[in-house]
């Protein structure tokens, strides 16, 4: 490391923090990510990513990784059903094999195959960013929760939805979108759900009616995560009474709120292996701008958090830790660096963002799933 070299640190070692550490590795720049995990292992991924051409795959490709992504991804995943509350199918698209797509890859896949192509102790575990301090020269020194501090030229909030860096460059929060997903799941799903397998089929499925939606989608090793999706307060399990942590209890709401579903839709709700967990969906305004800041910089959900309704989120985290890694690896001034890519990032996170919007507002309508039916035919045809 030469004197000029500048300090980065990048906070969250998510899709979008690992990608930009590992593109500037590649390219010879030093880099630090901060971790609020203790370990790799400390929480459950969560569920699976679909990865398009042109953002996550692009972003893989730069950082030498798409083969490896190739080997674990899911082709087949991209298979896609819509039904309607009588568990008609009224779309079914599966991918010509071999077709290049969006194929999917768990998320927990994802991070190891990010954080394995990473110099060892890249990434510093157990370190929640509490706050940054600007010692006036573009410089800021990040406090961490465990008292640690440390000075640097260029802090990059990957951190997601609650980001700790947003609020030094945007008065921004996330808001409640108004719609809520109950996340379950299904263990081994082939032998031990055979009936819930076949409606579910290899890739996702998903089945509207009246502003509700229950959509299932394949991760690998048999495993099926469903999510209950419905408008509704963001108290609704205290305004039902029941505690999420109370299985039963939750179980018996959500079979309320979808009375009169077909009998084969409904055992996504009665035969789930384990418990509920509620996800509230958030999204930051949109557009979502801030002014150019020297030393700091967002990427991925703490720059453009919006709705999964895109399927684009960690796609556009990860091109975004690339773009950043390649100006910073290809500019002499940093900060001239940061405005290349602010100016690229903001516009596109944008048109991203408002798409995402749209697709929310059209797939959970009264008259739903006619949204969703005419948006999978433009894009499925
Ligand atoms: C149900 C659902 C389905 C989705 N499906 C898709 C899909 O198919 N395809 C797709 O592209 N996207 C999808 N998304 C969106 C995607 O999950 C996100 O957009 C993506 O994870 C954002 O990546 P990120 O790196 O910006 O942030 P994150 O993945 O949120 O990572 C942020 C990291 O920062 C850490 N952190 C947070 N605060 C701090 C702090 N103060 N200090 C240190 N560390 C911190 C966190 O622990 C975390 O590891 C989906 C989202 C949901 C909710």
């Amino acid at each position: 490391m030469t004197p000029t070299t500048p300090r980065i640190a990048i906070i969250g070692a998510g899709p979008g923090g690992l990608t930009c550490a590992r593109v500037l590795q590649r390219n010879g720049v030093p880099v630090t990510v901060f971790e609020h995990d203790a370990s790799a292992g400390a929480r459950p991924q969560g569920g699976t990513l679909q990865l398009h051409l042109t953002t996550g795959q692009a972003a893989l490709r730069a950082a030498g990784l798409h083969e490896e992504f190739a080997a674990l991804a899911r082709p087949e995943g991209q298979e896609v059903r819509l039904l309607d509350h009588t568990a008609r199918v009224l779309f079914q698209y599966a991918p010509a094999p071999g077709a290049p797509g969006r194929p999917e890859i768990d998320r927990g896949e994802l991070r190891r195959l990010l954080l394995d192509s990473l110099t060892p102790e890249t990434v510093r575990w157990g370190s929640y960013l509490r706050t940054l301090h600007p010692l006036g020269d573009g410089r800021h020194r990040a406090e961490f929760d465990d008292g640690h501090t440390e000075a640097f030229d260029l802090v990059v909030g990957a951190d997601g939805i609650w980001s700790r860096v947003r609020p030094m460059l945007s008065d921004a929060t996330p808001r409640y979108t108004g719609v809520t997903f109950v996340e379950s799941g299904f263990e081994d799903a082939d032998a031990r759900h055979p009936e819930v397998a076949r409606l579910v089929g290899a890739g996702s499925m998903r089945a509207e009616s009246a502003s509700k939606a229950l959509i299932a989608r394949r991760n690998s090793r048999g495993r099926i995560r469903l999510y209950a999706a419905f408008r509704a307060s963001q108290d609704w399990a205290l305004e039902a009474g029941v505690r999420m942590t109370d299985t039963e209890a939750v179980r018996a709401v959500l079979l309320d709120r979808f009375a009169g579903w077909d009998e084969r839709l409904l055992a996504l709700l009665r035969d789930n292996d384990g418990g509920f967990a509620n996800r509230p969906l958030f999204a930051l305004p949109v557009p979502h701008t801030w002014t150019h800041t020297p030393g700091l910089t967002l990427l991925g959900d703490a720059a453009h958090l919006m709705p999964p309704f895109a399927g684009t989120g960690a796609g556009l985290a990860m091109l975004d830790g690339d773009e950043l890694a390649r100006a910073l690896a290809g500019h002499g001034d940093p900060d001239e660096a940061v405005r290349a890519y602010e100016a690229a990032l903001l516009p596109r996170a944008a048109e991203a963002a408002e798409r995402a919007a749209r697709g929310l507002a059209e797939a959970l309508t009264p008259d739903a799933p006619r949204g969703s039916l005419r948006h999978l035919r433009a894009r499925l045809r």
